[in-house]
């Protein structure tokens, strides 16, 4: 357990003080998250509605929790009050669903738009057109949510040449959009890119908030 704590220290210790650093918890016990927020961590990232509904009344209430896995329209009511942020914010059906809800429940959510610029597929997010088109579609139509920047992944890859390229790509997009659509707007501010085995190259592209997950907790 102590090597919990040391690990999350040693890192939160190394990063810049404008990045923040998300603490994915996803499949670990409430007792190792234990540890790591005792060591200082606020912030837990979970990618599964039902594990923070079942975590989150076992845990301190000053932890902001925030969503990284993909959303079905059917668990949007179900978290909304839940998290502080959701990362994975990747098509419009499922905006149209947390703006209903987040209207009838009197809720200012925040998102970040996930962005698809890996090479797998499998990856969710808007592609860059999408992107242009969904924001030009919403520009003066978010309220009650509140967009606060951009997420995505890397393609899975021991190139570190691609997995480079591809956060630059999201720098771009997220500096393109803020001039075009959110100049005004303080909250567009977050760039979500980086995880355990790629932050250090997240954060040269230009990131400001880090995910990461087994270099703290061990692997899954
Ligand atoms: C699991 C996950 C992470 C953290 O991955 P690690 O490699 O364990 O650091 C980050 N982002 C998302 C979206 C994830 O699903």
């Amino acid at each position: 357990m102590e090597i919990l704590k040391e690990r999350y220290e040693k890192l939160q210790e190394s990063l810049p003080g404008y990045v923040t650093l998300v603490v994915v918890s996803k499949t670990h016990p409430v007792e190792k998250m234990r540890v790591v927020y005792e060591a200082g961590a606020r912030i837990f990232g979970e990618n599964r509605v039902q594990e923070i509904l079942a975590k989150k009344p076992l845990l301190p209430e000053d932890i902001q929790w925030h969503l990284i896995g993909q959303l079905q329209r059917n668990k949007v009511r179900a978290i909304l009050p839940h998290v502080a942020l959701i990362h994975s914010m990747d098509r419009e059906s499922l905006f149209e669903e947390i703006q209903k809800e987040a209207v009838k429940m009197q809720l200012q959510p925040k998102v970040l738009l996930q962005v698809h610029v890996a090479k797998e597929n499998t990856k969710a997010g808007f592609d860059s057109d999408e992107l242009f088109s969904f924001v030009e579609k919403y520009r003066n139509n978010w309220l009650p949510v509140i967009p606060c920047g951009l997420m995505a992944m890397a393609t899975f890859t021991d190139d570190e040449a691609q997995i480079e390229s591809e956060f630059r790509q999201v720098q771009a997009l997220f500096e393109r959009l803020k001039t075009e659509f959110f100049k005004h707007n303080d909250a567009f501010s977050i760039v979500s890119m980086g995880m355990s085995s790629d932050w250090p190259i997240a954060l040269r592209c230009g990131s400001n908030m880090i995910r990461v997950g087994s270099r703290i907790f061990g692997e899954r």
